[in-house]
């Protein structure tokens, strides 16, 4: 299972103390997680095993959305700053609509994203 995790420039410390905090639910075993490239970056110097694509303004965003249409990512983690302006603003909408075409869970902040990985550890749970 690959989780993709982007944190605009606003959210990176914010998404890197979200993982740290919640490394259990995670399940860093048996998920991979796959990152746009700054934000790959800050959780690789937190200690953490990530697989970088470009940074997102160089086309990250839309290399996740293309791995994701692929069947290849199974959740997102999307910390966006919603009080900056972005150049890249039409591949995050893109990554945010594919999503929603392809029923892929989208975490947008760290109270959904942490909703979203106690839901998966409860899967998890039901499923062992
Ligand atoms: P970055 O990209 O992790 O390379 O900063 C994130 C984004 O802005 O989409």
């Amino acid at each position: 299972m690959n989780i993709a995790i982007i944190a605009h420039d606003g959210k990176k410390a914010e998404m890197v103390s979200f993982l740290m905090k919640n490394l259990d639910f995670l399940h860093l075993e048996e998920v991979s997680l796959v990152a746009t490239g700054t934000t790959g970056t800050h959780v690789e110097e937190a200690g953490l095993k990530v697989t970088k694509v470009l940074s997102g303004p160089h086309g990250g965003d839309a290399q996740i959305a293309s791995m994701l249409v692929e069947g290849n990512v199974q959740a997102v983690i999307f910390f966006r700053d919603p009080l900056d302006k972005h150049p890249h603003e039409p591949d995050i909408n893109m990554l945010m609509r594919l999503c929603d075409v392809h029923n892929v869970p989208l975490a947008t902040n760290p109270a959904t994203a942490y909703r979203l990985l106690y839901g998966f550890d409860k899967e998890r749970q039901e499923n062992a």
